[in-house]
């Protein structure tokens, strides 16, 4: 086992896409928000970056993807600086178990969401948002571009408009929880701004960047929102037991990192100290997370030897 410093990871990177390769075609692309099923499915993109600022990247690295849910970790970012410990008051930090946007478990819980990345979850952390901040939008704009130090980043109003066309399933979550009387926002209002922060498109290289921070080698503050230390730890916390919907155990299993995923086929993960590293690929499994991302992560904890267990 060679010492880390001395690792080949451009060679690392290059051996799992080649691994992985065989399993290009497993999966469907999301396409139940019509916009993301123009996507081709046939790409792959991976960036790894080291606390030590190396950073690594195969194929499609630089291109910019719908990161959906992988946004939830940035708003619950923002919602702790704002919040502190109170935002648990709104939101759960349980594992769900069940798809992120299932309706049943809301139901029986009396509109509590079990946690901040599941859907019903995200959408109260949209509301707390739209009530803090006198322009959420342009707040979480400056947060993403800043924590990943790429000022283009920006919502994508096409794939926004795309998923609130389609989008009943999220209505019915926003309406139960209005029901319940845990959003206080108009509902209209909560829904398009979560389906904008969902929009956003980012490369594997933007969030590779933009999840250092949460490697927590020091508090940070991007974009007037600051986390300390503690703050960052228990992020990385609610990642690990919650980042991958009813694969969270899975994910943790195959892979052992604090990470996100989003329907888009991205998938974030950091190894707190180490690196963070990004990879998409817009194929997805039966709980809407990517093929070719798990598997390559996988790969990548294995070979490393390099997980938070
Ligand atoms: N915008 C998507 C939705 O609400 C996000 C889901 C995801 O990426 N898992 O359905």
């Amino acid at each position: 086992m060679k010492s880390k410093s001395e690792f080949d990871y451009r060679q690392l990177l290059e051996g799992i896409y080649y691994d992985i390769l065989p399993y290009s075609g497993d999966g469907e692309q999301a396409d139940y928000i019509p916009a993301l099923a123009r996507v081709n499915p046939d790409q792959f993109g991976m960036c790894l970056k080291l606390v030590d600022g190396r950073e690594f990247s195969v194929r499609q690295a630089d291109t910019p993807f719908s990161i959906q849910s992988i946004s939830k970790v940035f708003a619950l970012a923002m919602a702790m600086s704002l919040k502190g410990e109170s935002i648990w008051k709104r939101v759960g930090k349980e594992p769900s178990g069940t798809a992120f946007n299932s309706l049943v478990q809301l139901e029986s819980e009396r509109g509590f969401p079990r946690n901040p990345f599941i859907n019903a979850g995200a959408i109260v952390i949209a509301d707390v948002l739209l009530s803090s901040l006198p322009d959420a939008d342009s707040s979480f704009l400056s947060f993403v571009r800043s924590i990943c130090g790429n000022t283009s980043v920006s919502y994508d109003f096409e794939v926004a408009q795309s998923e609130r066309a389609s989008g009943f399933l999220n209505a019915a979550i926003a309406n139960l929880l209005k029901h319940h009387g845990r959003i206080s926002n108009d509902i209209e209002e909560v829904l398009g701004f979560y389906f904008r922060i969902c929009s956003v498109n980012m490369s594997c290289r933007d969030l590779a960047r933009a999840f250092l921070a949460f490697t927590n080698v020091k508090p940070f503050e991007y974009g007037g929102f600051s986390l300390t230390s503690s703050q960052i730890k228990r992020l990385n916390a609610v990642m690990q037991t919650c980042g991958f919907y009813d694969e969270a155990g899975e994910f943790s299993y195959l892979v052992g990192l604090p990470g996100k995923s989003g329907v888009g086929g991205g998938i974030v993960a950091d190894c707190p100290g180490r690196y963070s590293v990004a990879v998409w690929s817009p194929r997805l499994n039966g709980k809407g997370n990517s093929v070719l991302g798990m598997k390559a992560l996988e790969l990548l904890t294995t070979r490393t030897e390099e997980s938070i267990f």
